[in-house]
């Protein structure tokens, strides 16, 4: 990362006022939920910090990005991705979707666990990029596909306490993923575990459901304040819902004792017949994350844009969506003091984008579509202070599926990718096909 995109960033003719700001990011709308700020504002930068923020700013000898007709965020922070490059199955580099997504901060759930979080937490301390993550239950972490939790001898719970312990501020949670084949003849029991580890530390669990066993409603009721729900729109038996289509009660008081609900779009877990239930009750995510790994980002979740467009698209408010991908997982991570939020002295992490309008489809993971008529578009990403330069995708290893659409997508030039890859993928066979089953089916329509 070195000089912005010239096409993007015009440097100001030499002015006579006092020198001070490297850039200025000019004429946008700013939302930042974090203030409460909303409103057309000139953000200014200097020394990888937010120097000045107001109704309107002389450059002053700074570079300026034109964002008239864009929103101005603070860089987002995606709660639920897999960017332990080289660390396992699903995890991929951060570096080739931020600069294209606005996220300039990722933290990564589960793919590392007591005996492999080393490596992890090197690439952390190292990134441009901020990043923090949930360390797995299982000593093993993510290596695997999954699994990883169905022996005893691999969750240690005084382990995972230990070497939580040691990094604080680095390591934010506990991730403890709950399905049949995750957990098998385990159980609930890996999450009891998480549990008691969370505890002592002080930190929130993050649960995965899917496919059980267990029960959602055992699951559930283990839970405390502050612990995650991922996946909250899955489809599969332990979906949120009854069979008419409201939060089960034990979701209900969950969410009453101040359980979150993240929705950990990724490859398997995003319902449109669930969303639009929810949707039709006012019940939204407290956060929005993309569980972006390695099969995942060839869509239909693609990015966090993308799939903060599907809950825009359902009828979530705009600012209720910019505070779901800032404010609150900044705050889960407990890094509200420096992520997610445009304040001045803060590292500058800073997110453009238009809301443009498009008639495309979007997919849920059953590859069910949904016409949407305006997508969040990234304009340019900035973390701390410097605009992301474009890089290409990285090839895809041998163990991931993809349809011939797909590697089209990961072949082309980083410059067609600023859009999001939906375009490219217009049809249901355009997506490699999991096996989660059937989407779930609602009494009433939830439109
Ligand atoms: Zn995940």
């Amino acid at each position: 990362m070195s000089a912005p995109p010239k096409s993007l960033v015009s440097p100001a003719p030499n002015s006579e006022g006092p020198p001070g700001f490297d850039l200025v990011v000019s004429g946008g709308e700013v939302i930042d939920p974090a203030s409460g700020r909303r409103g057309p504002y000139d953000v200014a930068i200097a020394d990888g910090r937010i120097a000045a923020i107001a109704p309107r700013i002389e450059p002053n000898g700074a570079a300026v990005i034109d964002a008239r007709g864009c929103l101005v965020t603070p860089g987002l922070v995606d709660l639920h991705t897999h960017v332990y490059a080289g660390g396992g199955f699903w995890s991929l580099r951060p570096e080739p979707v931020a600069w294209r997504s606005g996220v300039t901060c990722f933290v990564d759930a589960g793919s590392a666990g007591a005996y492999n979080a080393g490596a992890l937490l090197d690439q952390i301390a190292t990134s441009p990029l901020g990043l923090a993550a949930f360390l797995n239950i299982s000593s093993r972490g993510l290596v695997t596909e999954t699994g990883e939790a169905r022996s005893a001898s691999d969750c240690d719970a005084a382990l995972c306490a230990e070497v939580l312990a040691a990094h604080p501020g680095v390591l934010v949670g506990v991730k403890s993923r709950l399905d049949h084949h995750a957990v098998g003849p385990a159980g609930l029991e890996p999450l009891r575990q998480a549990r008691s580890v969370a505890q002592a530390a002080g930190v929130p669990v993050m649960v995965h459901i899917g496919g059980g066993p267990p029960e959602i409603d055992e699951v559930l009721g283990l839970l405390s304040p502050g612990d995650l729900v991922t996946h909250a729109c899955t489809g599969q038996s332990m979906a949120l819902l009854d069979e008419h289509g409201a939060l089960r009660p034990a979701a209900a008081s969950a969410r009453e004792r101040g359980v979150l609900l993240d929705l950990g779009h990724g490859s398997g877990a995003f319902s449109y017949a669930v969303a639009e239930q929810m949707a039709a009750r006012g019940e939204w995510p407290d956060v929005i994350s993309s569980d972006l790994h390695l099969r995942s980002v060839l869509g239909p979740a693609f990015d966090l844009p993308t799939c903060a467009s599907k809950l825009l698209a359902l009828g979530m408010p705009l600012e209720q969506v910019i505070a779901a991908m800032t404010l609150t997982p900044a705050r889960v991570a407990k890094r509200a003091d420096q992520w997610g939020a445009l304040a001045l002295g803060r590292r500058a992490d800073v997110a453009i984008f238009r809301l443009e309008r498009v008639e495309v489809d979007l997919f849920d993971t059953y590859l069910v579509p949904r016409r949407v008529d305006q997508l969040l578009v990234n304009v340019a990403t900035i973390a701390s202070g410097v605009v992301l330069e474009p890089l290409p995708p990285e090839p895809l290893p041998p163990w991931i599926e993809a349809t011939a659409a797909q590697r089209r997508l990961v072949a082309r030039p980083p410059s067609e990718l600023r859009r999001p890859w939906a375009e490219a993928l217009q049809a249901a066979e355009d997506f490699a096909r999991l096996a989660i089953g059937t989407p779930p089916r609602y009494e009433r329509g939830g439109r």
